[in-house]
Formats: structure tokens, C-alpha cells, sequence
């Protein structure tokens, strides 16, 4: 598994075998944010040091800046919106994208620290 699948899927940066959430679908939102305390297959920490995730913030806050302009955009040369309005739609791609969000920035960050072993196990 090259290293977006495995960011884009959830999977534990150092086998990406293991999943990092209990569960896969962030639009259930009770479990939002619930992440297993280790990788089931090879036993890695998820939370490397108290508060590891609080970094995640500035990578769901660049995401939510790329989705803003793309959408921005996209009305803007291609529809008869008017701009003041587009930013009711870019404030909705915001409100429903915020789930998906949460969880992929927690799986980029960790991708960012940990190191993939394909050799371990
Ligand atoms: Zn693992």
C-alpha cells in the first residue's frame, strides 16, 4: 500500500495495515475522532505524546482553506452566482466537509512523524 492509500484510507503509518479510527466513516459521528490506543497489527502508539493531535488542527485548517477557494472558484468562473453568495455554498462545502476533515488531517499528521516499515512483521 503506496502512502496516500494508506493516508487516505485510515491505515497506520508504520505497517498501514491496522486502521487508526474504530470506525472508517467519519460521517458517523459518534465516533468522530475515536482512535484505537495501538495498531492492531504491529502494536504502534497511536498518540505519540499528549496532545499529539492539536497539530492536526493546522493541516484541517489548509484543507479547509484548498476546499474554500476551489469551490470559490469553480462558482465564480462558472456559474451566474453572485461572489457575496458563494460564500453561503463555501460555508455548506465547509459544514459538510467537516467530518471528513477531522479524521483525514489526524491521518496526514501522523503520516508526518511516523515512518512506514514495510520490512517489520
Ligand atoms: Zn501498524
Amino acid at each position: 500500500m503506496n502512502l496516500f492509500r494508506s493516508i487516505f484510507q485510515f491505515k497506520c503509518p508504520n505497517c498501514r495495515k491496522g486502521s487508526l479510527f474504530v470506525n472508517s466513516n467519519p460521517y458517523k459521528l459518534r465516533d468522530l475522532n475515536k482512535m484505537h490506543e495501538r495498531c492492531s497489527k504491529c502494536n504502534l502508539k497511536f498518540s505519540l505524546e499528549p496532545g499529539f493531535y492539536q497539530g492536526a488542527a493546522y493541516v484541517s485548517y489548509g484543507f479547509q482553506v484548498l476546499n474554500s477557494l476551489i469551490v470559490f472558484n469553480l462558482l465564480f468562473w462558472f456559474t451566474n452566482i453572485h461572489w457575496k453568495d458563494i460564500i453561503y455554498y463555501i460555508l455548506a462545502f465547509i459544514i459538510i466537509l467537516t467530518p471528513y476533515i477531522v479524521v483525514i488531517s489526524r491521518s496526514v499528521w501522523i503520516h508526518m512523524f511516523v515512518k512506514h516499515r514495510s520490512k517489520k512483521i
